[in-house]
């Protein structure tokens, strides 16, 4: 735009002014801290002017390891506004990922949090981690540790002046960084530039977005390395809404108190944390009245889930996105007119991923890449693109061939979409079992088993066959332990048997211990197909 770029620059000094006493909370080892805009943005400034001083300018990345808290968000503003670039790193990811993304961004200044440096240290390689100049150990001292140079972050910050004249910055510069989990292969990065952000960011804003105003009180509980916390760090400054840090991995006795005690408004995260929620209420008196809603996102949320949250008066905005699109493409608002609809017709729209926010543009074609239609019924992949999605990995031409046509992104999600215009996700591409030439959901049978009440966790894969090619098998986690096991397998087999068409169900379904599960806490499919696929556990035709 001529004149004018779109940056993440306006949204501090924004918040700032109109909202100078607004508060700024985080949960840290030392217990609750907190304070206000004016004082978070004076502390952006200062870090931005130790960044200036430790030489970090347009181009240059600046790593976090760490858990959500203020000064993780401070790190948000300083260094893509310095035209750096944030690159939050994912601290649960095996060594070997770290090193191949920190040797693959070449971060410059590497933040740690002092809980995260015995993970940091296993991951360190000299040769792996050339780049970094500097690690930051979060907090007022540096812990007994083997990596060098090390600073802590008061030092590094503490003599630098609150004022600080941010430069002007181009909109397309590379302004965050973040790699996907790796469900499917070696991370790939993905590149946000301030424009991409800035867009992200208002369409947040909106209703059809997550509707963040000024009025809310906002806890990301979804990981600050994993997309930027989903953008909400972004929203709620944009937005003028107090921010809630729930610090390193909180358990729901935590989130509940500050949820009480901070009075959060809307709150974000993956299934499993709300599950762990609903669990404790079971056993504990909590006040969740403050509580207006909760975005549930990274898998699906299952329609139980939403129902008794509902019950409890809070309402689930389910959406889907991916860390290529910054990430969020749809969110299950209900569309006018369908207020009013019966409870349970409502649950089964807000369980589908949703409507595309406005500004995304959307296709779902088949293997011969014609649209399918929105019958609610025909699968095909859903392909994306607008402001806020990127359109290349970084420096993976290889992966980028394969994941992009021109601005289109192939999500590898394989969706239905209703008359309504709801998508639902049926599927991972690669996940999607293929038996005689048919289709099977491996995620609906998998939300049909977990329907049933002695089931905790469950995931279907396909398993080799000669005849079929693949057939369903299930991996079933009891929720006791004392269950009759062969009774329960056949039980489920034949709810599957009663629901679906014959072929979707399962051939073997295994109770085992427990589920493998990624970084991020999504069923690892790739390391149950490599334990279980065995062709072996297949009945006889
Ligand atoms: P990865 O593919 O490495 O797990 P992401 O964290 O970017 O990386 O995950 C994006 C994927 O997560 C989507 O393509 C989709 O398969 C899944 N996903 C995200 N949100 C939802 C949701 N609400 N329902 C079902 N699946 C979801």
């Amino acid at each position: 735009m001529p004149g004018y770029d779109q940056t993440l620059q306006p949204f501090l000094w924004r918040a700032e002014r109109l909202y100078p006493g607004r508060e700024v909370v985080a949960r840290t080892a030392d217990g609750i801290e907190r304070y206000t805009y004016r004082e978070f943005g004076d502390a952006c400034r200062r870090l931005a002017n130790a960044l200036d001083a430790a030489g970090i300018g347009e181009g240059d990345r600046v790593g976090t390891f760490c858990w959500n808290h203020h000064r993780h968000a401070e790190t948000y503003f300083a260094a893509p506004n310095v035209g750096g670039q944030l690159h939050t790193i994912n601290p649960l990811l095996p060594p070997e990922h770290v090193q191949y993304i920190v040797r693959n961004a070449a971060d410059r200044v590497l933040f740690v949090d002092p809980s995260l440096l015995g993970a940091l240290e296993a991951a360190y390689d000299e040769e792996a981690f050339a780049s970094v100049e500097r690690f930051v150990v979060v907090g007022d001292a540096v812990p007994e540790t083997a990596l060098e140079p090390v600073t802590d972050y008061d030092s590094f910050v503490g003599a630098h002046d609150a004022e600080y004249d941010w430069p002007e910055l181009d909109e397309e510069l590379p302004a965050g960084m973040c790699y996907t989990s790796g469900t499917t292969g070696k991370p790939k990065g993905v590149e946000y530039t301030q424009q991409m952000l800035w867009a992200h960011t208002m369409a947040t804003l909106t209703p059809a977005g997550l509707g963040i105003d000024d009025s809310d009180v906002v806890m990301p509980v979804v990981p600050m390395f994993h997309v930027n916390a989903w953008g909400l760090p972004f929203s709620a400054t944009a937005a003028g809404a107090k921010h809630v840090y729930p610090g390193p991995s909180p358990d729901p006795a935590d989130l509940v108190s500050l949820v009480e005690e901070e009075g959060v408004t809307l709150s974000a995260g993956v299934p499993t944390v709300w599950l762990g929620i609903l669990e404790f209420l079971e056993e504990h008196d909590a006040d969740l009245s403050s509580l207006e809603r909760i975005v549930v996102g990274g898998s699906a949320a299952p329609e139980s889930l939403i129902r008794r949250y509902d019950e409890l008066g809070v309402e689930v905005v389910h959406a889907w996105g991916m860390t290529e699109m910054s990430p969020i493409g749809t969110v299950a608002h209900l569309k006018e007119g369908l207020e009013g609809v019966p409870h349970e017709e409502r649950y089964a729209k807000q369980a589908k991923q949703g409507l595309l926010v406005p500004g995304l543009e959307m296709r779902v074609v088949d293997d011969d890449g014609e649209e399918v239609p929105w019958n609610g019924e025909d699968f095909g992949e859903l392909w994306v693109r607008g402001p806020w999605v990127t359109d290349r990995y970084f420096e993976r031409p290889d992966a980028t061939q394969q994941d992009f046509e021109g601005s289109w992104l192939k999500t590898g999600d394989i969706v239905t979409v209703d008359p309504e215009g709801y998508v639902q996700i049926v599927d991972r591409a690669g996940d999607v079992i293929k038996s005689g030439g048919e289709w099977i959901s491996s995620v609906e049978v998998e939300n049909a088993i977990m329907a049933h009440d002695a089931v905790a966790e469950a995931t279907v894969i396909g398993v080799p066959h000669e005849k079929w090619g693949e057939r369903p098998a299930a991996f079933v986690v009891p929720a006791d332990d004392g269950v009759d096991r062969e009774s329960l397998a056949d039980e489920l087999t034949s709810l599957i048997a009663e629901d679906y068409p014959d072929w979707w169900t399962p051939d073997a379904v295994e109770l085992i211990a427990e589920i493998p599960k990624t970084a991020t806490g999504k069923f690892d499919k790739k390391v149950v197909r490599e334990e279980h696929a065995d062709p072996e556990l297949l009945a006889e035709d």
